[in-house]
């Protein structure tokens, strides 16, 4: 990890940090950070490993995880699981398929995942339950959300008000949209480091169970199938090109972070806020791509 951070640090051609969202265009793009945990909890970390930033769509693996726990497979009847090849805040998909958003990972998939969470509850209690979550997953009670970075986003979110008030004309939205962009803007904003994403990741690589207390989170089934949509579409119209080059499940955030999940082997965490034309962190699939080619880490065994 340290061998692959010292590469990154030096490399000049490092993307473009998110301006969309004020408060992210902030961020200073010479960061970078790794951390690697194994299956049997071996930590190893290269860079800035401890430094909290935005995990933005990172979330959405874990509201994915809590929304598949609440209603089960019903969840698909109100977001698709096929890859859109299309960018992740596309608004022209949803027209022509109905306000059914095709995956949980695209920005409309995500509002629609997390609308099914605040059924039922207070947007707090709802963002309470995320973040307890988090906190669980990664064992560490000091994980918070970045008001500022949800301000922001809530002020300049109008592309996705735009998507979700047309979900709601389909009857997809079942809570006042308000509410659920309010809760989506929070859990994006949520701040975590390397180490915490990684360690909230673990179960992923574990067949669903929490390797420190031995206790289920999701069925073996349940984990396969989150790694496969990750697969699949956690990097939006760049899914493609991760998979060709990483060969795991990931999933990317407009923070700069990836988490990517080695079955059977590790939970892992990178971090470079400068991101490629699709969205997603520059640096952080090449140093993934460094990483299961030098560790033989793919799902396609190499
Ligand atoms: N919060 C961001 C948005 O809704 C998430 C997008 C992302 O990380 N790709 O635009």
């Amino acid at each position: 990890m340290k061998e692959i951070a010292a590469d990154m640090a030096e490399r000049p051609e490092r993307g473009k940090v998110a301006s969309y969202i004020p408060e992210l265009a902030k961020i200073d793009p010479k960061k970078f950070g790794i951390v690697v945990i194994d299956d049997e909890g071996n930590v190893a970390s290269g860079g800035d490993s401890e430094a909290p930033f935005s995990i933005q769509s990172i979330s959405k693996v874990f509201t994915l995880t809590l929304a598949l726990g609440k209603i089960g497979d019903k969840l698909w009847q109100r977001v698709g699981r096929e890859p859109s090849g299309s960018a992740f805040n596309s608004i022209v998909q949803l027209e022509y398929e109905k306000g059914k958003p095709r995956n949980p990972f695209i920005n409309a998939g995500a509002i629609a995942v997390t609308d099914v969470i605040v059924s039922g509850h207070q947007p707090r209690e709802s963002l309470g339950e995320i973040l307890h979550f988090v906190r669980f997953l990664a064992e560490d009670n000091s994980i918070k959300i970045d008001d500022e970075v949800a301000a922001s986003e809530q002020r300049t979110g109008f592309r996705n008000s735009a998507l979700a008030n047309y979900m709601k004309s389909f009857g997809v939205l079942e809570n006042p949209v308000h509410f659920t962009l309010g809760v989506y803007f929070h859990h994006c904003a949520i701040a975590m480091s390397c180490k915490q994403l990684a360690m909230a990741g673990r179960f992923l690589a574990t067949n669903g169970i929490n390797p420190s207390t031995d206790m289920s989170v999701v069925t073996p089934e349940r984990a396969k199938r989150i790694n496969s949509i990750m697969m699949m579409c956690g990097h939006y119209d760049g899914s493609g090109e991760f998979a060709y080059r990483v060969g795991l499940p990931g999933k990317s955030g407009v923070g700069g972070g990836i988490l990517a999940i080695a079955p059977g082997k590790a939970s892992i965490a990178v971090w470079s806020p400068g991101l490629d034309e699709n969205g997603n962190s520059y640096l952080g699939r090449i140093a993934l791509e460094q990483l299961t080619r030098r560790m033989g880490w793919s799902v396609f065994g190499v």
